[in-house]
């Protein structure tokens, strides 16, 4: 059977049709552009959907599965207010392209659906007990637990970006401080070291290597000046490293999954970052949980938005 999956973003939007078992056939993007309303973004969706059918030589599909930013209500099918869509406040996106597919019609949250993905094609096939974190300009996660997703009260189990991890900490865009996002999350990592180099005056490679603009200074750059030793960039990574195993030390001990995988960042990272992380987490989570837990960076990286899109869709069929 096709899946025509649907990636939404706030600043890319991804196309694609797959199989059920996760052969990605064709994808295409679009600029979402946000600002022109959910009426005429939803329309230029449609539109390329058709297109992507129409060059995959299919004149219909199985199921469409969507992938969008949080917070979603997924019983009712609505888009609700993402912070990067403004004006998106509650978008029916499931009776919009059941409407006009006429075919069963699936949704869940970026991370949700990345879960999935891991879970349905990735490294964790069939992996009963799975935590999937996205970490990458944000973080986010989704969490299965005997072969299922978990949902919550209000759709918002998974959400470990906003959990605190000290209360005193950084201000965070959600509103509370301290959260595992602002420590962990490539966007504010990389404006906090800016903000530090140009408060305390910090003599770092790291100036260097934004030729001389902090605003430059990405995680890419920290992570290359923490390889060569700068260091400042080696404290600052040390201290990431610690936030980071506190986090998923927490995931690790509320849910005891058998395995987490880790998105983006971690991908692009490496063992730089997973043999110190995994020495770390000793300090926070139990030997017995962490001897039954593999962490993993995702093997799906380049196409686990569009597999998660199709992995909606292939959950929503199985659970009938
Ligand atoms: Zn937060």
């Amino acid at each position: 059977m096709h899946i025509l999956g649907i990636d939404i973003g706030g600043t890319k939007t991804s196309v694609c049709i797959g199989t059920e078992s996760g052969q990605l056939v064709l994808e295409r993007r679009m600029t979402t552009r946000p600002e022109e309303g959910p009426d005429k973004v939803l329309e230029r969706m449609m539109v390329l959907a058709r297109e992507v059918m129409a060059q995959s030589g299919l004149s219909d599909v199985g199921a469409v599965g969507i992938a969008a930013p949080g917070p979603v209500d997924v019983k009712r099918g609505a888009m609700l207010a993402p912070p990067n869509m403004p004006g998106w406040d509650f978008v029916p996106v499931v009776s919009y392209f059941t409407e006009a597919f006429h075919r069963p019609v699936f949704m869940n949250n970026d991370a949700n659906a990345c879960a999935l993905a891991e879970y349905h094609f990735g490294r964790g096939r069939g992996v009963a007990n799975l935590v999937y974190l996205t970490h990458s300009t944000g973080m986010g996660g989704g969490v299965i637990v005997n072969g299922r997703l978990v949902q919550g009260a209000t759709d918002m189990a998974g959400e470990v970006g906003h959990f605190v991890l000290d209360p005193q900490g950084p201000p965070c865009s959600c509103g509370l401080r301290g959260c595992f996002e602002v420590y962990c999350g490539g966007r504010s990592v990389s404006l906090r070291l800016q903000q530090k180099i140009a408060a305390e005056g910090i003599a770092t490679a790291l100036t260097a290597k934004a030729g001389g603009r902090l605003a430059a200074i990405d995680f890419k750059l920290f992570v290359e000046a923490a390889r060569e030793q700068d260091p400042f960039a080696v404290r600052e990574w040390q201290a990431y490293v610690e936030r980071l195993a506190q986090g998923i030390g927490i995931v690790i001990m509320v849910l005891n999954p058998d395995m987490v995988v880790l998105g983006t960042i971690a991908c692009q990272t490496g063992d730089f970052l997973m043999v110190p992380l995994k020495a770390c987490l000793r300090r926070f989570a139990w030997g017995a949980a962490l001897d039954a837990c593999r962490i993993e960076t995702s093997a799906l990286s380049a196409n686990i938005g569009d597999l998660g899109a199709i992995a909606v869709a292939a959950e929503g069929l199985k659970a009938g």
